[in-house]
């Protein structure tokens, strides 16, 4: 039996800012079942965390945690949720606060955490064979155990490359309290990195597509990080995401009106009751567009709002819920204002809201610029709900685009970072949805498409298994 330790930032149902904490939340336990190999996994305790969590924590010890010229004190948590253990490292100076990130000390805030994984190690149940770090808030919890553990083998799980963790190099002396010989190895372009740290230490190195895993070699999708990647290349492996199917179930969902497995009369129900939630106009037969996103440059929404007018001459609708950028949220404002019985904008995070647009939707818009995997089109093709998306990352790998020759594809896609390219795909979409000839056999796909996390578990087992054989 090998014990696996999870190091992550955000893990749902505790606490969710997006996609990283639903597979935090959902890996573990189809981990669990794969035979020789036990998780735990460990995270923050943050301030705002329900507390229906909080009360059921159980303290296992205090202990202190070096940070500089400063011992911080720090206590552990323990709480069994679903099958796996979960360990939470409390610290009120660090994580007495509220949300997640977007502090200026975010770096220190996580060097303490993935100080705090180390020195945490002793106090576990187990014996931890392998760490298994996720993105750069833990990327220094793989420096720090392969320079103090060299027991405990590593891997390192690129989400999103776009956030590394940049400090200034003074962070070393004052942050680190490592020998001066492992600079080079935290360090880039001057300055620390937290992830280059952990793609320098790591024994593997995975990120979450195949497709993924190749664009990052190259420049334009690397932020920076192309020549280190290529020197691990032999380490790199690309291992599409799951969804939790039975969280994200339309048949038992609990925030959606009108329950269904591929019913077409129900999911109209879903449109109908969100038509009247949001005063757009009630009418069933109007197709849907749905964005549930963070309202980021990522997420491809500069091509969206260029053919937005244009589209919103068609009869349809558009629904969005999403936070982000400040100029996001005002130019689709604007839409909503403008057009306000055929497009809505709800500017928050709720679980509720999300579910209730997956369900009633007939087409999900994700034409993201860069994906590492997307679990949005997941979710929506769960909610037999029709991704549009550009060809990129997990997006590629997951969407294929409907072929009216063959019948064959779950959704539509197109290739260039284009925003005519993604109004063409959106009218295609429209076209079929009124041809029966069409839409049916699309439906039928998208039925069909099965992202459960039996296989990548079992891709992430034989990773172990290299490192460590059970
Ligand atoms: P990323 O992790 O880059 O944000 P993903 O597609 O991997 O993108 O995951 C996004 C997750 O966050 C999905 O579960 C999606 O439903 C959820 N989400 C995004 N925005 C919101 C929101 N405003 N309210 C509720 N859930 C949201």
């Amino acid at each position: 039996m090998r014990t696996i330790l999870f190091a992550a930032s955000e893990c749902t149902p505790f606490m969710k800012t997006g996609g990283l904490a639903d597979v935090i939340g959902s890996l573990p336990r189809a981990l669990e079942k794969e035979r020789g190999t036990e998780v735990r996994v460990i995270l923050p305790l943050y301030e705002e965390m329900d507390a229906e969590w909080k009360d059921q924590l159980e303290k296992v010890a205090d202990f202190t945690v070096p940070v500089g010229w400063r011992n911080q004190p720090a206590s552990l948590h323990r709480l069994d949720h679903d099958g796996v253990t979960h360990y939470f490292i409390r610290n009120e100076f660090y994580f007495g606060r509220q949300g997640v990130y977007g502090y200026f000390d975010d770096g220190e805030r996580y060097v303490f955490f993935s100080r705090a994984v180390i020195e945490a190690l002793p106090l576990l149940d187990r014996d931890i064979d392998i760490l298994h770090a996720h993105d750069w808030q833990t990327g220094l919890a793989v420096a720090f155990a392969n320079i103090m553990r060299t027991d405990i083998r590593t891997v390192f799980t690129i989400h999103n490359i776009q956030y590394q963790g940049w400090m200034t190099h003074e962070a070393f002396s004052d942050l680190m309290n490592i020998g001066l010989e492992h600079f080079a190895g935290l360090e880039w372009h001057g300055m620390i990195n937290c992830m280059k740290a952990a793609l320098f230490h790591a024994d593997k190195i995975t990120t979450v597509s195949p497709s993924y895993a190749e664009e990052i070699k190259q420049p334009y999708y690397s932020e920076g990080l192309d020549s280190i990647l290529n020197d691990r290349a032999v380490d790199l492996i690309g291992i599409i995401n799951g969804i939790d199917t039975d969280e994200y179930n339309p048949q038992k969902d609990p925030y959606i009106y009108a329950p269904y497995t591929s019913s077409r009369a129900k999911k109209r129900e879903n449109k109908r009751f969100l038509q009247r939630e949001l005063c757009l106009t009630e009418d069933p037969d109007v197709p849907m567009y749905a964005v549930v996103s963070r309202l980021v440059e990522q997420k491809g929404f500069h091509l969206l709002e260029r053919i937005l007018e244009e589209f919103l001459q068609e009869n349809v609708q558009v629904v969005m819920l999403g936070t982000g950028d400040y100029a996001f949220e005002q130019s689709f404002a604007y839409f909503a204002n403008k057009y306000p019985n055929k497009m809505s904008l709800q500017l928050k995070f709720s679980e509720a809201a999300a579910r209730q647009i997956y369900a009633a939707s007939d087409f999900f818009i994700m034409p993201s610029k860069f994906e590492p995997c997307g679990l949005s089109q997941l979710i929506s093709l769960q909610y037999k709900t029709i991704p549009i998306v550009r060809e990129t990352g997990g997006l590629r790998d997951t969407v294929h685009p409907f072929n009216e020759v063959t019948g064959e594809g779950n959704g539509f896609s197109f290739a260039n970072y284009n925003a005519h390219e993604l109004l063409y795909a959106m009218r295609y979409s429209l076209l079929a949805y009124h041809r029966e000839d069409l839409f049916k056999p699309l439906l039928k796909n998208v039925n069909k498409s099965r992202f459960s996390w039996k296989d990548s578990a079992k891709l992430y087992n034989g990773v172990y298994a290299e490192l460590v054989p059970s």
